[in-house]
């Protein structure tokens, strides 16, 4: 008996990136009893949306929670990597910076997070399923079967690799985001994870600004303009802990 036949019904947690996409794919005998819960944070890659938008055309029950990332951080502050001391909230009020950096932890639990977990709690969702894998993460803030959270986690895709998942995608003829096909990085290895925002100034690893050149040109050089504003705050003191190395 798996947990969906346990609860009755479940929450489907679909971001539009190829792990909740092949969940979709694999719940799919059982579309009758999901809700799929997407947070459009209003900054997604077009290519994505397209892929939320078909998969919403395909289930019988789609929800949509809205949030606008990009005013968040107009109002809060820029995202980033690195964080500046001098541009805490300590840090403005002694005038040592006018650029309020956050963590990027913070603005994805702001925009992304809390909002999806306050909605499972308004919709008394009993049985939530992700498709987070062990190979996403050196440790898993949540495991399978956890109710701490105030409803059941199923992780279906728990013990499964990337490669599966694109094999298992390709198999069930699902689209595949173009993105996955860009190599990032030094190693120019393939892209595992596709992007929450397209011009978010922080989760550098991504190597979002070769596609963005390439394929959106207008996300580029709005991306670029955040991650400059972001550098202008951080180089100083990189500078400076180079020069002490
Ligand atoms: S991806 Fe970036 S901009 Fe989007 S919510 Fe996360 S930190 Fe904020």
């Amino acid at each position: 008996m798996t947990p969906l036949d346990r609860h009755g019904r479940g929450a489907l947690h679909f971001s539009g990136g190829k792990d909740s996409l092949a969940l979709v794919y694999l719940l799919r005998p059982h579309w009758d009893r999901l809700a799929l819960y997407h947070v459009d944070t209003g900054d997604l890659l077009p290519e994505v949306r397209e892929i939320v938008d078909r998969v919403e055309a395909m289930v019988p029950d789609f929800r949509r929670i809205e949030t606008d990332a990009k005013a968040w951080t107009e109002a809060v502050g820029l995202p980033s990597d690195l964080v500046p001391t001098t541009s805490t909230p300590m840090g403005l009020a002694i005038g040592a910076s006018r650029r309020r950096i956050v963590d990027r932890f913070e603005c994805c639990a702001a925009n992304l997070m809390v909002p999806m977990h306050q909605r499972m709690i308004e919709d008394g969702v009993s049985l939530v399923i992700r498709g987070t894998k062990r190979a996403d993460l050196a440790r898993l803030p949540h495991e399978g079967g956890e109710t701490s959270l105030g409803y059941e986690l199923w992780l279906p895709l728990l013990e499964w690799s990337h490669d599966q998942v694109f094999e298992f995608l390709r198999e069930v003829g699902a689209p595949i985001c173009r993105i996955y096909e860009h190599r990032a990085g030094p190693e120019r290895s393939r892209r595992v994870n596709a992007p929450e925002c397209a011009t978010c100034p922080a989760w550098w690893s991504e190597g979002r600004a070769a596609y963005l050149r390439k394929h959106h040109p207008d996300l580029h050089g709005a991306y670029r303009a955040r991650l400059a504003a972001v550098a202008a705050e951080v180089t100083p003191h990189w500078n400076a802990l180079q020069g002490e190395l």
